[in-house]
């Protein structure tokens, strides 16, 4: 029989604790090694303490919607283990889930404490060895291992598994191994705007709306929200995730088109003049005409100085045009951003050219193998992020299982 190799997993988040729970404790001697004094820190916050754990999307390809960066490489990962899956493997190990409304799928229990018990439990019941307090300052290749160096003294591993999460200090270690990073920015975020409609209005949420760049020609649709600083909801956190790279570019300093009813500009002129023949006697303030709440339509008359006792009947052409282009045609300029519930997310880190999708190793260094945030892979909100890291820790743990 063949010696037991050693792994090492740098890194005790979901990618690195999903890639020890599958792996074979028959054939390998484990080691995590995690800087903090507590592992899976981000499972723990993430889905505000409930751990939006995957996504209700089973279809490969859909799923890879996604993610802004790398969806052509997850296609063939997702083929392999998928949301199903997901759900599956934590079930199987008493931790039912539950799909929600909008397809975010959580413990029934709503505590991420469920889901990092399963992961910790699997570990231990492998007798896999856990290391807080160790931070990695540096990996050498020697002949045939590799030298793993930390303020706690050094590691020998025949397998090294990098799982460091976004960290630049972790990003800067694998760099000097040869790996190629593209340069971290945020993604996920939300837009910080100064202007009268908005004012004083946080809380206010449209079902559906649809928000323009012009100056980038892309646009993305969905519920919106107005905060304290400007503009937040799924349609924001969209176009910010999308556009990371140009919205960076740019300083965070662009204008945006939003409509906030998510209809054409005629179809809405069409149906303000409808209404204005059916109800002439009506007071512009106290029509409901377009699915808005009663203070942002107030608050369309009042910054246009429209009289909100004026009736229907009376209003004049600039009136009428001047409601409907704030209405669907609303220019703001976006003058920094905001994170999102604390719910930081970085595009950037080692390029995907260099990482093999069949079973995510190095195609620079030998039985090296790289997943989850490290890698310059992310998604919008909504599970997904997750999702990647145990798919892609699912990979390797199949296929050194195989070895
Ligand atoms: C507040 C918040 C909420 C979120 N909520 C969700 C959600 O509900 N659903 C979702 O899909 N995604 C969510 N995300 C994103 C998700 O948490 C990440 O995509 C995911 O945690 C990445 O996992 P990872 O294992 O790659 O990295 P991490 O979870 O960051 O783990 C990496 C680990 O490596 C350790 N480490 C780094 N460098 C070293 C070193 N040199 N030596 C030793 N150890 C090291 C770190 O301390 C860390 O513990 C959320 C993120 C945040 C910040």
């Amino acid at each position: 029989m063949s010696k037991k190799k050693r792994i090492i997993i740098i890194g005790g988040g979901a990618a690195g604790f999903f890639t020890a729970a599958n792996l074979d404790e028959e054939k390998f001697y484990v080691t995590i090694l995690e800087q903090n004094s507590d592992v899976l820190q981000k499972v723990k916050i993430s889905g505000g303490g409930r751990c939006n754990v995957t996504h209700a999307c089973f279809d490969p390809r859909e799923l890879t919607q996604f993610y802004p960066r790398g969806n052509r490489e997850l296609l063939s990962v997702f083929t392999k283990f998928q949301p199903g899956d997901t759900m599956d493997w934590f079930e199987s190990r008493n931790v039912p889930l539950k799909i929600e409304k909008d397809n975010r799928i959580f413990p029934e229990s709503d505590s991420s404490q469920s889901i990092m018990n399963a992961l910790i439990n699997e570990v231990r019941n492998k007798n896999f060895e856990v290391k807080n307090q160790v931070s990695v300052t540096e990996i050498i290749k020697e002949n045939e291992t590799y030298l793993i160096k930390t303020k706690q003294g050094d590691f020998i591993a025949d397998i090294v598994i990098y799982t460091t999460g976004s960290s630049p200090k972790s990003l800067k270690i694998i760099e000097n191994l040869g790996h190629k990073i593209v340069e971290q920015v945020p993604s996920l975020f939300t837009f910080n705007i100064k202007n009268n409609l908005l004012k004083d209005l946080p809380g206010t949420s449209f079902e559906n709306a649809e928000i323009r760049i012009p100056s980038l020609k892309t646009e993305e649709s969905g519920p919106l929200l107005i905060t304290h600083w400007g503009l937040s909801g799924p349609a924001v956190l969209k176009i910010s995730a999308w556009e990371a790279r140009t919205l960076a570019k740019l300083k965070y300093q662009f204008e945006i088109e939003v409509n906030f009813i998510s209809k054409p500009i005629s179809d809405a002129e069409e149906e303000l003049k409808e209404f204005k023949n059916q109800n002439p006697k009506r007071s512009i303030g106290q029509s409901k005409i377009f699915d808005v709440t009663n203070r942002f339509w107030s608050k369309i008359l009042e910054i246009n100085q429209i009289n909100p006792e004026k009736q229907i009947a009376n209003l004049s052409g600039k009136e009428m045009a001047l409601i409907l282009e704030n209405l669907c045609q609303k220019k703001l300029l976006v003058t920094g951003k905001s994170t999102f519930k604390d719910e930081f997310v970085t595009a950037g880190g080692v390029d995907l050219k260099e990482v093999n999708f069949k079973n995510m190793s190095s195609k620079i260094l030998p039985d090296f193998y790289i997943s989850g945030e490290v890698l310059d892979i992310d998604a919008v909100t909504g599970g997904f992020n997750f999702q990647a890291c145990w798919s892609e820790a699912w990979l390797i743990s199949q296929h050194l299982n195989a070895l």
